[in-house]
């Protein structure tokens, strides 16, 4: 039993009809599903969840195995094989694509720039955080660093999703930007999913993106932090 991620292979869907395939104490899960339910730093979807007449919002989606969970904010009656229809906020969704991906168009020309490497990102409905080694960095080279990443994303670039098997993987590892190839090893089971930023940006990743680096919009410098040591620390948002 499993939920299909429709997200993955279209960012855009922004509801579907499913059946109810699990019932849980605190939501259910479908056959398939447009909730993101969370990870890699990308927050779950809300929304509202339709069953004949009536219309309940949905406050949180996880993930339990290979399946998606949907909780309503308010109790529900529902039972396996009942038809559903999940309707996401498209709206927050649709500025968190947005700002997942200029996080993607900032680490790729902080990298061109003086070679560093991501240490962490968050993203949240109306802002995005991210981190990098660079004892040396200060305000005004932040700064610098998010309007060269306006000038990247205006240029539209592609923005491609697609699988790879692991040995593929492997092949084209050479592509990643990353210290240690090694530590995806664990994941390399079954298909990855790879998304490809025209020719500046290549991660595994299972969030969603916009089509084109031309729809964030602008990015905007919202504040820099010392964090510790070596860490340094970037908040953005996205306008309008
Ligand atoms: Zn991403």
């Amino acid at each position: 039993m499993q939920t299909e991620p429709l997200y993955w292979t279209n960012s855009y869907l922004k509801s579907v009809k499913a059946s109810v395939i699990k019932v849980y104490e605190d939501g259910f899960a479908t056959d398939k599903t447009v909730f993101y339910p969370g990870g890699g730093g990308q927050p779950f979807d809300t929304g509202w969840v339709a069953i004949d007449s009536g219309k309940w919002e949905v406050v949180k989606v996880y993930r339990d195995g290979s399946l998606v969970v949907h909780v309503p904010g308010e109790s529900l009656e529902v039972s396996v094989g009942d038809e559903v229809e999940l309707f996401i906020d498209w709206e927050r969704r649709y500025r968190i694509m947005r700002l997942h991906t200029s996080l993607h168009v900032l680490s790729a020309v902080m990298y061109e720039r003086s070679g560093y490497l991501i240490t962490g990102s968050q993203i949240y409905e109306d802002r995005a955080r991210i981190d990098f080694p660079a004892e040396e960095m200060n305000k005004e080279m932040a700064m610098e660093i998010v309007e060269e990443a306006n000038k990247v994303a205006s240029q539209g670039h592609q923005v491609e999703v697609f699988f790879v098997t692991p040995e593929e993987a492997r092949e084209m590892k050479h592509l990643f930007r990353v210290a240690d190839f090694s530590k995806y090893e664990k994941y390399m089971t079954g298909p990855l999913r790879v998304v490809k930023i025209g020719d500046i940006d290549i991660q595994f990743d299972g969030g969603t993106h916009v089509r084109n680096t031309s729809e964030i919009g602008r990015i905007k410098f919202l504040k820099y932090e010392s964090k510790g040591r070596r860490n340094r620390r970037i908040y953005i948002t996205v306008e309008p």
